[in-house]
């Protein structure tokens, strides 16, 4: 499931950078959505089992493909200002 506009362009050289780890688990996120879901405590992608925020123990969480596709792509396509929770595991 892709969202059809924004940034192809930019995630795909991303992708070929030093930013493809982080990419790679992005586009393992942007495939399936639906297994993740965005802390509102601190906009963490964590995984759609985790009952609490496992980075700020936050407990609501936006779980919206649409708002998951968003986030991910914009952890994949820049710098570490915020962190995926896998980083931490
Ligand atoms: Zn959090």
């Amino acid at each position: 499931m892709r969202l059809p506009q924004s940034g192809g362009n930019i995630f795909i050289k991303m992708t070929e950078s030093y930013l493809s780890e982080r990419a790679k688990k992005a586009e393992k996120i942007i495939d399936t959505p639906e297994n993740y879901k965005i802390c509102e405590g601190c906009d963490s992608i964590v995984t759609e089992r985790v009952a609490t925020c496992p980075n700020c123990n936050g407990y609501r969480f936006d779980a919206s493909p649409e708002a998951v596709i968003l986030q991910a792509k914009t952890l994949a396509t820049r710098e570490q200002t915020s962190v995926i929770a896998q980083d931490l595991l």
